[in-house]
């Protein structure tokens, strides 16, 4: 379920405003604080939960869902021309938000 004192979880909550682009009953896209692209999105599960090594049979359906959802929902914010999808796992990743998170980063040509 939902963690106290996840920030991700308090963006699905409401207690933290966000630019949300998209919800339904299973994920919440909304964009990114930071911007590290003209267009840089974060597409959550609302069932919290930390790593992709923390995965299972009803999370990895979820993530499926979220992938199935995503091509639509980068279209209908302007991606036409691609977009890369990232999971940072872990530090040396960089992770600094541990709630499952995949990033939508487009609207221009991107770097390594
Ligand atoms: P990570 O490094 O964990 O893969 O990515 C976390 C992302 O969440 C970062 O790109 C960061 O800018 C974003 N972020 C952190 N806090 C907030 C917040 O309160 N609101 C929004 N919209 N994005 C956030
Ligand atoms: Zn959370």
């Amino acid at each position: 379920m939902l963690d106290n004192n996840c920030v991700f979880c308090k963006i699905i909550r409401g207690e933290i405003p966000s630019a949300k682009v998209y919800e339904d009953d299973k994920m919440l896209v909304f964009k990114d604080i930071e911007p590290k692209a003209k267009v840089h999105l974060l597409a959550v599960p609302k069932n919290h939960f930390k790593l992709l090594s923390d995965m299972d049979e009803q999370r990895a359906e979820t993530i499926k869902y979220m992938l199935e959802k995503i091509p639509e929902i980068a279209k209908e914010n302007g991606l036409i021309n691609g977009y890369r999808l990232v999971i940072n796992q872990g530090d040396d990743a960089g992770q600094t938000v541990f709630h499952l998170h995949i990033h939508i980063l487009g609207g221009e040509t991107l770097s390594w």
